[in-house]
C-alpha cells in the first residue's frame, strides 16, 4: 500500500525494500494496474475530463476540477446507468455493468498522477448510481482512505433506499449528496422513474435514519428543467420536503443535449435566479452549481464514455 499510494509504484520489481523472492511472488500473483486513459478533454477553466478503456473494453469516464488550491475528482461507479433518469445522458444510453473497487480507484491515481496532486475530494457523481454497487463503492472508499479521508469523500445517489442504509452501516461514512430534481412523487416519478421503487417517504425515512455527524447535512442536488420543475410553487414545495433533514440544496441548471435530451432545455438565467431566491426565502442553504468551461462534454448528466448510434429508447418526460 505504501509503495502504492505513497510512492506511486505499480511495480513489484521497483518495491526494493521487499525480499526479492516476495517481489517476484507479487509480480505472479497480482497486477498492479490503472485504467488506459483513452482520451482527455481539458477545458478552459483547468477542468479536464478523462475517458477510460478497462480491461473488457467498457469505457467510464472522470473528471478533474481544480479550484484554487482544491482538487475534486469526479469518478463513475458503473459503465453505464440503469436508473434511466429523463433528463441524464448516461441515463440515456442504458444500463452498464459495475466498476470494480480497482477500477474505481484506479481512475483517482490515473488523475492524480496525470495532474500532479495528491489528497483531492472524491466525488461519486460521474457514470452510474454508486448505491447499486455498494460492495465495489464501500470497497473503493475503504482503499480511497490511504489518502482521503471519508469527510472528503461525496457519494451521490438517486435515492436508492436500501444502498444508503448499507452506507449508513459503515464505521466511517462518506459524505451524502441525493438527488431529487422534483418536489412530489408524480413528477419525481417522471423524471426519476427509481422514484416508483423508493418514494419520497420512504427516501426521507431512510434519510432520518442517516446517522448525520454533528454539524453535518445532507446535500440535495436539483436539476432545474425550463418548464417542467422550476415554478416558484415548486421550490417552495422543495423547501418544506428538504426540511425534514439538516440540508443544502445545489441548483444545477440542466446541461443540454440536443441529441439526448431532446425537448428539454435549461431554464434562463431569470428562472434560476428566481427558484433559487424562492428557496433561500423559504429558509434553504442553496448555491446554484453553473457547469461553465465544461460545456456540453463532461459536465453532470453528459458523461457517455462511448458515443453510439442508438437513439434515446422512449420520450423523455415534458410536461403536458
Ligand atoms: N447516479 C447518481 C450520481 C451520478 S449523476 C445520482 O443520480 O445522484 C450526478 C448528478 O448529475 C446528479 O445530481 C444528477 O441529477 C445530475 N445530472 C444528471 N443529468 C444532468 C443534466 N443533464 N444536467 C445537469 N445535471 C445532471
Ligand atoms: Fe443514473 Fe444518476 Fe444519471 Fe439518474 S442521474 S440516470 S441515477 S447517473
Amino acid at each position: 500500500m505504501r509503495w502504492i499510494w505513497e510512492r506511486r509504484t505499480d511495480d513489484f520489481a521497483r518495491m526494493t525494500d521487499l525480499p526479492a523472492p516476495l517481489r517476484a511472488a507479487l509480480a505472479d500473483a497480482f497486477l498492479v494496474g490503472t485504467p488506459l486513459v483513452a482520451e482527455r478533454t481539458p477545458a478552459e477553466d483547468g477542468a479536464e475530463k478523462f475517458l477510460f478503456s478497462l480491461s473488457d473494453g467498457a469505457r467510464v469516464e472522470a473528471v478533474y476540477l481544480p479550484k484554487g488550491e482544491k482538487v475534486t475528482v469526479c469518478v463513475s461507479s458503473q459503465a453505464g446507468c440503469a436508473v434511466s433518469c429523463a433528463f441524464c445522458v448516461t441515463g440515456r444510453m442504458g444500463a452498464g455493468r459495475n466498476l470494480t473497487a480497482g477500477e474505481i480507484v484506479g481512475q483517482y491515481l490515473v488523475l492524480a498522477r496525470e495532474k500532479g496532486f495528491r489528497g483531492a475530494n472524491v466525488v461519486f457523481m460521474g457514470m452510474g448510481e454508486p448505491l447499486l454497487n455498494v460492495p465495489q463503492v464501500s470497497a473503493a472508499l475503504d482503499l480511497l482512505e490511504q489518502e482521503v479521508p471519508p469527510r472528503r469523500t461525496t457519494v451521490s445517489t438517486a435515492g436508492v433506499v436500501p444502498g444508503i442504509d448499507a452506507l449508513a452501516r459503515r464505521p466511517r461514512r462518506p459524505n451524502l449528496a441525493v438527488s431529487l430534481s422534483a418536489p412530489d412523487d408524480a413528477l419525481r416519478t417522471r423524471l426519476m422513474p427509481i422514484n416508483a421503487t423508493y418514494p419520497l417517504a420512504e427516501l426521507f425515512a431512510a434519510l432520518r435514519r442517516w446517522p448525520l455527524e454533528k454539524g453535518r447535512r445532507i446535500t440535495f442536488e436539483y436539476v432545474l428543467i425550463a418548464g417542467v420543475n422550476d415554478e416558484p410553487g415548486q421550490a417552495r414545495a422543495l423547501a418544506r420536503l428538504v426540511s425534514r433533514v439538516p440540508s443544502k440544496v445545489n441548483l444545477i441548471p440542466l446541461n443540454e443535449s440536443p441529441r439526448w435530451l431532446p425537448g428539454l432545455a435549461r431554464p434562463s438565467d431569470a428562472v434560476v435566479d428566481a427558484f433559487g431566491r424562492a428557496l433561500a426565502a423559504a429558509g434553504v442553504d442553496v448555491t446554484v452549481r453553473w457547469s461553465k468551461g465544461l460545456g456540453a462534454q463532461a459536465a453532470c448528466g453528459q458523461l457517455k464514455g462511448r458515443e453510439t448510434a442508438r437513439p434515446p429508447r422512449r420520450p423523455v418526460a415534458a410536461r403536458p
